[in-house]
């Protein structure tokens, strides 16, 4: 067996700590919330939560599928909780965040994929905090265009589904997802007039020239936005690590990208579709 590749310096973070932490903190307890943060143990808690920013995870916090990167449980969903969007927009509100990213499980079990407790959710945001702009980062709706659409119909102004790897990738690490699938969901956010945002997570194990054939598959879909970061395993039961990629080459990609007609790359070690969402809002 080869050696494990070793956790280099340039992913090294900053310990969650300070008021503004506490006050998320204690938000989303109050409001009994869930936030991908948690749930997907991100390396950027302290950041974010210390600068009073977080992404709620609405539907729930058990997920009918099964990515192979993914912290969050995978069962059958019990909780479908209709209270969820006003607790939603009230921690948005009293957060006070210029641009609030919204997030959700996948609800496969559900006939509009829970696309009436999305869409009621941007629209209580916006209610109570009109000057907060809203990215919502939307689950795989498995071809239900129907359920897309009421997702993304409310005034929220970055819609994101995340491709998460390139194609050779998919049977390993979204198993329940096609590449051609989300390629097309992504085709009809941008084409329904939405700002469309993707993101994808490198040191899986791919190729070079599969990361530009991806960039190549979005900027034809028409992307608008592409995040890329360091995948990181979140427990010993997750897939493992296959590569540390260095920083230079995350610039390399960025530019790469920009060339391919991309408007905006944010890429970088760090970098989760959610990190720094306030800078592409308005390209
Ligand atoms: Fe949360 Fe996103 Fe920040 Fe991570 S990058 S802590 S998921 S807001
Ligand atoms: Fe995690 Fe999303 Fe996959 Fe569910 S669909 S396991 S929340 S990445």
């Amino acid at each position: 067996q080869p050696a494990r590749p070793r956790k280099p310096d340039w992913l090294r973070v900053k310990l969650p700590v300070g008021k503004e932490y506490a006050q998320v903190r204690s938000l989303v307890d109050q409001y009994k919330l869930h936030t991908i943060c948690e749930s997907g143990n991100c390396p950027n808690m302290g950041e974010c939560w210390g600068a009073g920013t977080a992404t709620f995870m609405i539907l729930g916090n058990v997920c009918t599928r099964s990515c192979s990167f993914c912290a969050v449980a995978t069962g059958r969903p019990n909780e479908y909780d209709t209270d969820e969007p006003r607790r939603v927009a009230e921690a948005i509100k009293l957060m006070g965040v210029k641009h609030a990213v919204i997030t959700s499980v996948n609800r496969d079990e559900l006939k509009d994929r829970g696309a009436s407790i999305w869409h009621e959710t941007v629209v209580q945001v916006k209610q109570l905090s009109p000057e907060t702009t809203i990215e919502t980062l939307i689950p795989d709706v498995k071809g239900n265009w129907e359920a897309l659409y009421t997702m993304i119909s409310p005034g929220q102004e970055v819609v994101s589904h995340n491709m998460e790897t390139v194609e050779s990738l998919y049977r390993m690490v979204r198993p329940q997802a096609k590449y051609e699938r989300s390629l097309e969901q992504l085709k009809r956010i941008k084409e329904y007039g939405k700002r469309s945002k993707s993101g994808i997570m490198l040191g899986l194990g791919e190729t070079k020239e599969e990361v530009y054939k991806a960039m190549d598959d979005l900027a034809a879909n028409g992307l608008d936005i592409l995040t890329l970061g360091q995948y990181l395993q979140p427990t010993k039961r997750h897939l493992e690590v296959a590569e540390f990629i260095h920083p230079d080459l995350f610039a390399h990609y960025r530019e790469e990208g920009l060339n391919r007609g991309l408007k905006y790359v944010e890429s970088g070690p760090l970098v989760r579709s959610s990190y720094h969402a306030e800078r592409h809002v308005h390209i």
